[in-house]
């Protein structure tokens, strides 16, 4: 899309035609001391909230004050089996089947979990293939996995990296590097939506390379969850993470999803690490029988998980529901489109765009290269109100999300940024 109006009445024209435009007012939108709202295009990282999830929490809390261990079952929503009123919902954010998908515990924790039962060196097949700029915690828990299998980062990691002079990674090299060492790979971990760049991987494909090669194939989906339509069980990836927090608007720290391709719903092979939660909820209560997973992914879980963050999670996928991720989805590649051209109307002297710019291989978010910035200028675009990300040396993440975010916030954004570029 190329726009030449960079005025505002035009932001608001879009903002009129937008279908989804309601959704807007079913978030709080963080308030600046003059009671106008923050430019805010953060939800990349923490997702707003939404008005709904005071109400969905407080319900909990009523049950609990009222029914004390009985809420168990008699809850509104008991909370025995509340995990499962989720799982249709979040399927549906992921593209999965029901029993592909849970709830539980939190990202970092299940990377591991997954690594457990997905990485499984064997000979010269030891080794495992990330981005070079991968997300800390999923570098940091993969190394530890190495070493736990007694292996040598140093040698056993293998490191997908942008050619030089270049942000993204090309596909085809992931392609060369596969037939090159395929088959000294155990596991291929990538973000499926690069947290830094903002590149969206083609998850089908690599994970057709993948398997060819005889590699176990997972995503770690934080940036992609609720951001890119997913298809995981399309996708045929054999496992997948991610957290609710981010694009998913369900809290600090909520808990993380889980996706286990169906092909291994019953693998009895599959080592894992075993909680009660996961065994046969016909015998949990039995309390002696030999450990039974659940079929599917639900056989993952440990611990009686936390209701109030799943309540929050609940409210959240209402949400999903009701606006669909079709149409998300089709907002959200004409409101980043419009962001980017924007931005561009600053001049190539000043910015680059690091995110890919064809729609397909990018979601809901642009990484913003300023030439000869510093960190002052991101703290003069706070004061103007813009509650970005800023990664050092110079780059500005913005995520303008289809749910809450207007055509006019990204007119405002680009505002803010050329006021804060022409008055240096
Ligand atoms: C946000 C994010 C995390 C955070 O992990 P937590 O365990 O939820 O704290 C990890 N990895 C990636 C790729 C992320 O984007």
């Amino acid at each position: 899309m190329s726009i030449q109006d960079t005025t505002v009445d035009y932001a608001r024209k879009l903002d009129e035609q937008d279908p989804l435009q309601a959704f807007r007012d079913r978030f709080h939108l963080p308030e600046q001391a003059d009671g106008s709202s923050y430019i805010y295009l953060c939800g990349n990282s923490l997702g707003l909230q939404p008005k709904d999830t005071a109400a969905a929490l407080t319900q909990e809390l009523e049950d609990w004050k009222n029914l004390g261990v009985e809420g168990h079952f008699h809850a509104k929503n008991p909370w025995m089996p509340y995990h499962e009123f989720l799982s249709e919902a979040m399927a549906r954010v992921v593209g999965a089947k029901p029993e592909e998908v849970v709830v539980m515990n939190t990202l970092s924790v299940n990377l591991h979990l997954m690594m457990v039962s997905f990485f499984r060196p064997e000979g010269k097949r030891n080794k495992i293939l990330i981005e070079f700029d991968a997300f800390p915690s999923d570098r940091y828990a993969v190394e530890s996995q190495l070493k736990y299998h007694g292996l040598d980062p140093q040698e056993c990691l293998l490191e997908l990296k942008a050619r030089p002079g270049e942000e993204l990674i090309r596909e085809e090299d992931i392609e060369q590097l596969l037939r090159e060492r395929g088959e000294e790979i155990a596991l291929i971990l990538l973000g499926n939506t690069n947290y830094y760049t903002g590149q969206y991987f083609d998850m089908p494909t690599i994970t057709r390379l993948g398997h060819a090669k005889g590699c176990t194939v997972g995503f770690d989906c934080a940036h992609g969850a609720g951001n890119v339509p997913l298809e995981l069980h399309a996708s045929g990836c054999d496992f997948a993470v991610w957290c609710n927090y981010k694009y998913l608007n369900s809290g600090p720290g909520s808990l993380g999803g889980v996706f286990v391709n169906e092909r291994h719903a019953d693998n009895p092979d599959l080592p894992r690490f075993a909680g009660w939660w996961g065994h046969d909820k016909a015998t949990r209560f039995g309390m002696r029988d030999p450990f039974k997973p659940i079929p599917g992914a639900e056989g993952w879980q440990l611990s009686n998980p936390p209701i109030l963050s799943l309540a929050a999670i609940w409210a959240s996928l209402k949400i999903f529901d009701e606006a669909g991720m079709d149409r998300l989805r089709k907002k959200a590649i004409k409101l980043t489109a419009y962001l980017e051209s924007l931005v561009q109307q600053l001049g190539e002297d000043t910015v680059k765009i690091i995110t890919p710019s064809d729609p397909e291989r990018r979601g809901s978010q642009l990484s913003i290269q300023v030439r000869n910035a510093d960190r002052s200028l991101f703290d003069r675009l706070t004061a103007k109100g813009v509650i970005a990300d800023w990664r050092e040396p110079d780059v500005i993440r913005v995520a303008p999300v289809p749910l809450y975010n207007s055509f006019e916030d990204a007119w405002r954004f680009y505002r803010a940024l050329e006021e804060v570029l022409t008055s240096k």
